[in-house]
């Protein structure tokens, strides 16, 4: 695997592999890299793709009161698991490498980023579209790899790839969870054990509302009821939404349309704040 920190570095591997008539599929991250990266990884590479894994702990995707400063930076264990899951090439550039001081364009998509997760994080989605837009220029992949973990991303990237007629097509794997069923993500390391056993509570309310969807419930508003009910019960969690959504538009539902929605939720375990979701 060829560790690259330079756009011009991976500018020139990426034409070495098309010229090589590899297809490049690529996966942006913020680093902290566990077993859910890992899982896209492979699900790219076991396509017979050439994996571009980029580790970027973007600015612009964080809010002025966010975690951008203690946000786990671990380049060592990143490159170990890359490597491991035989992505081709770790692009990791500096801060100034991507976004050098007086940086001043930005990329916004105006309807699927302002429900849920755009309510209280306004530049989420502008900093992830700025960041992996220029990605794709520097990288050209064919493929751009996400989790399922991050509905609302996959929703917004698929929307401005479809807007903007970027030519990538878009592969996404199912969330990959602790055997305990919490979704991982590096802001779990933030958790101590007690809050960490509350936010389990979460995977439970969303099997519950799996179930009652599976036994035939049809009404949003009961699961919405029945997760803030199981929710509300933890001393630790407080939800910030939860929401039965259309998977592509991010439009809140009212009636269960089997296949094409989700129950989305974030919360916070004291002031560690967390997101997860369950298809319907
Ligand atoms: P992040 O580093 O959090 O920006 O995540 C990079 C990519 O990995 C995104 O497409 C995420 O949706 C995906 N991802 C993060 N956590 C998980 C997980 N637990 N299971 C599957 N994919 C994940």
């Amino acid at each position: 695997m060829q560790k690259i920190d330079k756009i011009s570095a991976m500018q020139e591997a990426a034409a070495a592999l098309r010229r090589a008539g590899r297809r490049i599929a690529l996966l942006p991250t913020l680093g902290a890299l566990h077993a859910g990266h890992a899982s896209l990884i492979r699900l790219a590479a076991e396509k017979g793709h050439a994996v571009v894994v980029s580790t970027f702990v973007n600015p612009l995707q964080f809010g002025p009161s966010e975690d951008l400063v203690k946000y786990p930076r671990t380049a060592t264990s990143d490159a170990l698991l890359a490597d491991k899951e035989c992505a081709e090439v770790l692009f990791a550039p500096a801060l100034e490498e991507m976004f050098p001081r007086g940086f001043s364009t930005s990329v916004q998509e105006d309807m699927v980023s302002k429900p849920l997760c755009g309510v209280a994080r306004p530049v989420l989605f502008r900093g992830v579209l700025t960041c992996w837009l220029k990605l794709f220029h520097i990288i050209q992949p064919e493929v751009l790899v996400m989790g399922e973990k991050d509905a609302q991303q996959v929703a917004v990237v698929r929307k401005a790839v479809a807007d903007l007629s970027l030519p990538v097509s878009i592969l996404t794997g199912p969330t990959v969870r602790d055997a305990d069923g919490l979704a991982l993500s590096a802001r779990n390391n933030y958790l101590t054990p007690t809050q960490r056993e509350e936010a389990l509570a979460v995977f439970g309310a969303l099997l519950k509302a799996k179930e009652m969807v599976d036994s035939g419930v049809k009404s949003a508003d009961r699961l919405v009821a029945e997760v803030t009910h199981i929710i509300a019960a933890k001393r630790r969690l407080r939800m910030i939404y939860v929401s039965v959504v259309d998977r592509t538009t991010m439009e809140q539902l009212r009636e269960i349309v089997p296949g094409q929605c989700l129950l989305a939720m974030s919360y916070w375990v004291d002031e560690v704040r967390l997101t997860d979701n369950m298809p319907l």
